[in-house]
């Protein structure tokens, strides 16, 4: 495998546009996001008109149709400035518009994918259940067969764009007793008989990111709405997940980036003994560590996206971008709020913000303990082939 470290003009014209966009949109408002913890409507309307909700659909159904290299600098950029509206965007994109894409019949596409493309729809994809977190096979949402289709019923927890969202993919178990197996992934729509969003969450971090719970009481799902095969929803699952991670792992990119620069520019202007912090070998080896992190990660998540991208198997590369990036975050979050001092710990700063929001990049789309199964699973197959 050879990797080309280079970019085209193409790429670099993008990056560009999109920081400028988020410095002058996003960053004004993302500490007001924060703190009212609502999805921003206007700046989901403004992202739209920037193409975001349809960074990688296909031009034919109205989406830019860009790499998944690309598509990771767009969600790494968005989070360095206001990372809970990278969630919003990266989890539309990667785990509702992509399976759509990826395993839609014709008629799906047509139907979802425009309205995804353009943010008319805002997208979910749902397995988490309040006793099936890590372990999937223990989803208790059913869908029993009837004549023209599926009854879903049940409950749905930490979905992400939940409150917010029109078009939704959600686990539902077709053949319990078969397990994981017996999974099956319905398209569910906004206004659905007995589709109810429950509560909002009070989040930690990532309070500008709609996180809600919903709840489905004999919700009638047309046959048509099965995407790819009944009980072939594990399949589907795992390897949207594998998407998924690439985005988490850049959005977690982004916060190690904000970290780097905030604390780098106060380190230089903040003077202690007459002399800036920088002049301080503990403070610039931190910097010198930060930087060489969030480096390393964004260079996983680059050789993630270009496995992807080549159709190259890339579960083990998604997780392993993943575990580094979230981890760095972090870390360098960490040591930033150190680097500032008292004045990381107080609201004044946005430091304590992606301190907040990087944590669950190690909880969501896979625990960091799950992804290190999955990179020894690969490991120890590979030992014993
Ligand atoms: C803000 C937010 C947004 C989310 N968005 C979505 C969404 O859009 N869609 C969705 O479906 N879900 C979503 N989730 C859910 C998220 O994916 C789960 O929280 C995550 O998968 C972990 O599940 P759990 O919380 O039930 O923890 P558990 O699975 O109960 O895990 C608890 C702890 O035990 C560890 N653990 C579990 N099993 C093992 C094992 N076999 N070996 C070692 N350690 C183990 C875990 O790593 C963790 O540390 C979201 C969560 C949050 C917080």
């Amino acid at each position: 495998m050879i990797l080309d470290f280079s970019h085209d003009e193409r790429y670099y014209f993008i990056k560009r546009t999109v920081r400028e966009f988020c410095e002058k949109v996003l960053g004004p408002t993302a500490e007001e996001v924060d703190r009212a913890q609502e999805f921003s409507w206007d700046n989901a309307k403004k992202m739209g008109e920037m193409g975001f909700w349809g960074i990688q659909v296909a031009p034919e159904y109205g989406g830019a149709g860009l790499d998944t290299i690309t598509y990771a600098m767009i969600i790494e950029e968005i989070a360095r400035i206001s990372a809970s509206e990278s969630l919003s965007v990266t989890v539309h994109n990667s785990v509702c518009a992509y399976p759509i894409q990826r395993w839609g019949t014709d008629k799906q596409k047509a139907k979802y994918l425009p309205k995804l493309a353009s943010g008319e729809h805002i997208g979910c994809f749902s397995l988490t259940e309040p006793n099936a977190g890590s372990d999937v096979a223990s989803i208790e949402t059913t869908a029993r067969e009837v004549e023209d289709g599926y009854v879903l019923n049940g409950n749905k927890v930490f979905v992400t764009n939940g409150g917010v969202g029109s078009t939704f993919l959600i686990g539902a178990m077709t053949a319990k007793s078969a397990g994981i197996k017996g999974l099956t992934i319905f398209i569910l729509e906004k206004g659905m008989k007995g589709f109810i969003v429950g509560k909002h969450e009070n989040k930690l971090g990532m309070r500008g990111s709609n996180t809600s719970e919903l709840i489905m009481n004999e919700v009638m799902v047309p046959r048509e709405n099965v995407l790819g095969q009944v009980n072939g929803g594990f399949k589907i699952a795992m390897e949207t997940l594998n998407a998924g991670r690439i985005g988490i792992a850049a959005q977690a990119v982004g916060i190690g980036q904000a970290a780097l620069e905030l604390s780098s520019s106060y380190a230089r202007k903040r003077k202690q003994f007459k002399r800036p912090l920088t002049a301080f070998q503990a403070i610039s080896f931190n910097l010198a560590d930060m930087l060489t992190e969030v480096e390393m990660a964004r260079l996983l998540v680059q050789r993630a996206a270009w496995k992807k991208d080549n159709h190259k198997p890339y579960a083990k590369d998604a997780a392993q971008c993943k575990l580094v990036a979230s981890e760095v975050a972090m870390k360098a979050t960490t040591k930033a709020i150190q680097i500032f001092g008292g004045y990381g710990f107080i609201k004044d700063f946005p430091i304590e913000r992606f301190f907040r929001d990087a944590k669950v990049t190690e909880i969501y789309e896979g625990t960091s303990e799950v992804m290190r199964i999955i990179i020894a699973q690969d490991l120890i197959g590979k030992l014993t082939r």
